[in-house]
C-alpha cells in the first residue's frame, strides 16, 4: 500500500510535467469505495486520494479484481460533495457516510 505522505509527493509533484491541461491532477480529490456485498453492514468512509486506503482510487490491495464487489466512486472537489452523492444517488442513509478517520 503506498504511504500516504508517497501520495502528497506525488500530487505535489505533478506540475513537473507540464501537460497543458493535466489529466493526473483531475485524480487528486474526494473518494468512496462502495462495495456491494458490505453495503448494509459498513460505513461508507469518505477518503482523500492521498489517503493509502484510497490511493487515487485505486485502492490497498494489490490484487484485488476492480469492479467485482465494489467501486470508487470519485473524485470529489470535497467531502460534503461526496456525501451529497451517496446519499441522493444512492440512498445511503446519512449516518452511514463518514470521514475517513486516517486521513
Ligand atoms: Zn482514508
Amino acid at each position: 500500500m503506498p504511504k500516504k505522505e508517497e501520495l502528497k509527493k506525488l500530487e505535489n509533484s505533478l506540475d513537473i510535467f507540464n501537460l497543458g491541461i493535466n489529466v493526473l491532477k483531475k485524480g487528486i480529490g474526494y473518494y468512496v469505495y462502495f462495495n456491494k456485498p458490505t453495503e448494509k453492514s459498513r460505513k461508507l468512509k469518505i477518503h482523500h486520494s492521498s489517503c493509502g486506503n484510497c490511493a487515487w482510487g485505486t485502492g490497498k490491495i494489490g490484487k484485488a479484481n476492480p469492479g467485482k464487489n465494489g467501486v470508487w466512486l470519485g473524485p470529489f472537489e470535497n467531502p460534503l460533495q461526496a456525501k451529497e452523492f451517496m446519499i441522493a444517488e444512492l440512498k445511503i442513509s446519512n449516518n452511514r457516510v463518514k470521514n475517513c478517520t486516517c486521513c
